[in-house]
Parts: structure tokens; sequence; C-alpha cells
């Protein structure tokens, strides 16, 4: 089947307080994943998405499976590996306010993805008809070196036959060695990249600068056509027309404040899904900013990455 995107990387169980009975904890499960996050969003917005990872053949994976369907997402290619289960973190409120995450990631059969020919081989030809394929700089981090050549290679070579590439930054140094390796695995994508949707506190973390110029720069001498800078409440910055070396469209879209900030959870990954759908639906670099702050500002009034699908409709309407 033909679509939009196709969104590759990790889908997570989650386990977030709920309260207390009979002396013990009680967790909520759901389920996210910075990549599936967008995809689950952009599929809300009436995009054609699918997502593209790897689970267990457990009870678990089985309900994601069914819940991706639920939410319209194509699963095609989707490799349920025998007697395997899923990654999985937990959520801890501190005393502060602050969250704190802890996770079982490391068995996560999503983190063999392109390991081996066949896998590589199955992403290749899933990436047949679709127009845009969308990675994130966690999918880059949870593979092998090897796997991580792969999955780029087999991107660059379907860019040669017109699909684009979205790519959002989303560095977290955990998943990595050292800065190095991540540096390289980034700038990598980047070389292969038609969109970039990169956050300025991951860029500081990664490159000791997330001021828009010294992104910019980076991101032009990587031959990137346009590039969205989000940062938190501040205004987002838009790169676009990339040609003889310069971005001919520069804007600052202002972020619409918002009062109850409950939980920031995914406000970049629905940003990009909100931006992504605005820019297939031809809308230009400025209102695509727009609908990507008032998702982000639907989100981010919620607790959880992934906002009930009633609630976040009839918000993002009226907010229109
Ligand atoms: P990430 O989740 O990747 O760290 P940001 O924190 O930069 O990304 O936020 C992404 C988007 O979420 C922003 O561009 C903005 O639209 C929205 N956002 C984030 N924090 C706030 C805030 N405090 N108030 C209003 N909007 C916010």
């Amino acid at each position: 089947m033909s679509l939009q995107i196709l969104s590759i990387g990790e889908v997570m169980l989650e386990l977030a307080p709920a309260g207390e009975s009979g002396g013990k904890k009680l967790l909520a499960l759901g389920y996210a994943g910075d990549t599936y996050n967008t995809a689950v969003y952009l599929a809300r917005l009436g995009v054609t998405a699918g997502y593209f990872t790897r689970l267990g053949d457990d009870p678990y994976s089985g309900e994601l499976l069914q819940l991706m369907v639920q939410e319209g997402l194509d699963i095609t290619g989707i490799e349920q590996v025998p007697g395997r289960t899923p990654g999985l973190y937990l959520i801890a409120n501190q005393a502060n306010g602050e969250r704190s995450f802890s996770f079982w990631r490391g068995q996560s059969p999503a983190r063999e993805m392109f390991a081996t020919e066949a896998s590589t081989a199955t992403l290749e030809q899933r990436l047949q008809n679709i127009s845009y394929a969308y990675l994130s700089g966690v999918t880059l981090g949870i593979l092998t070196d090897e796997a991580r050549g792969n999955l780029l290679r087999v991107l660059a070579g379907v860019r040669a036959r017109g699909v684009k590439v979205v790519f959002d930054n989303n560095y977290r140094p955990q998943l990595w060695r050292d800065q190095d390796q991540a540096r390289n695995a980034m700038a990598a994508a980047l070389a292969i990249a038609d969109i970039a949707l990169l956050t300025d506190d991951d860029e500081a973390r990664l490159w000791n600068s997330g001021e828009p110029a010294d992104i910019l720069a980076r991101c032009a001498s990587a031959g990137v056509g346009e590039v969205v800078i989000k940062r938190g409440p501040r205004p987002v910055f838009v790169a676009a027309t990339y040609r003889d070396g310069y971005y001919h469209e520069q804007i600052q879209v202002d972020v619409p404040p918002v009062e109850s900030v409950l939980d920031t959870t995914a406000a970049g990954d629905s940003f990009n899904a909100g931006y992504l759908a605005a820019r297939f639906a031809g809308q230009n670099i400025e209102g695509a900013a727009a609908h990507g702050n008032r998702c982000a500002g639907v989100v981010i009034r919620h607790r959880g990455a992934i906002v009930e699908r009633e609630i976040f409709l009839r918000e993002i309407f009226q907010a229109i």
C-alpha cells in the first residue's frame, strides 16, 4: 500500500505512576517511543502513515500491534521475534515535580533491526511507494554500528529514487558509547536528510552550541533543504529554500503561551507530526510551524506521550 510516510524506530511499554492501593503503588500501562508518538499523531491528523519496528510475540507485542491498527497505522513489515518481549520504561515522579525514567530496553528486538541482510531488505522493500521516511537520533542510537550503516545505506538508496528523509535529532547520551560516536552518526543522518526537525537543547549537548546560526551552518554544509529548530517556549526557527549554500527563507514563529503545562513528554514528537501534516497538505513553513505549535500545545497540557485520541482531536480542532 502506498503511504505518505513510514516512521522507523522503537516503541516501548510505558509504566506511569497511577496512585496507590493497599500500600502498593499502582502503575498505568501505555505504549510510547519518540518515532512511534510522531507516527500516531500523524495518523490522527489524517496522514497515511506506517510504523516500522521489531517486536516480540508476547501478549504486549500483540496488544501494541492491535493498538497501531486502531490508530490507523500501517504495520506491514513489522517482524515479531518468537520468545522475545519489547523494551520497557518506568516513570517516577520526583519530589521536585520532575520526572525520571528507568529503562529496560537492552534486550529489545528493535535493537536488532537491520542487523541482517534479510531485515535490511525488508525495509528497502517496505519503502517502495512511500513518499517520506522518518527516523530519529534514538532510531540511530539503539542500533549497532553495522546495523546503523545498513539503515543509512538503504535510506540513501531509496532517496536516490525520490523518497524524502525526515530526521529528528533526539540525542539521548545514554544510548551512545561516547559523544564522537553520536556526532558521526547524526552527521551521517543529516547528510541524507531532506527535512531536519531539531531541538536546540539536544544540539547544544551534542555540538556544544544550540544557536540557530550554528545549527543552520551544520545543516547547510550537509545540504539539508529544510530545517526546523524547536526551542521549547521560545519561537520556532525555520529555514527553507536552500540554494547556493544559503537558506533563502528564514523565519521565526512565536509559540503561543501555554499556561497549564502539565508534562512536556512528546512535545517535540507531536510538534513534528503537526508540522509535517501541514507541509504534506501544502501549507507554507510558517503555517506548518504554527500547526506544530498547536499540536504540541495540546499534548503538553496532558500527562503522557500519547494523549487520548478523542481529547487530542477535540482540542486540536478547538485550537484552530
Ligand atoms: P523536545 O520535546 O524535542 O525537547 P521542545 O521542548 O523544544 O522539544 O518543544 C517542542 C515544541 O513544543 C515547541 O516548539 C513548542 O511548540 C512546544 N512547547 C514546548 N514547551 C513549551 C512551553 N513551555 N510552552 C508552550 N509550548 C511549548
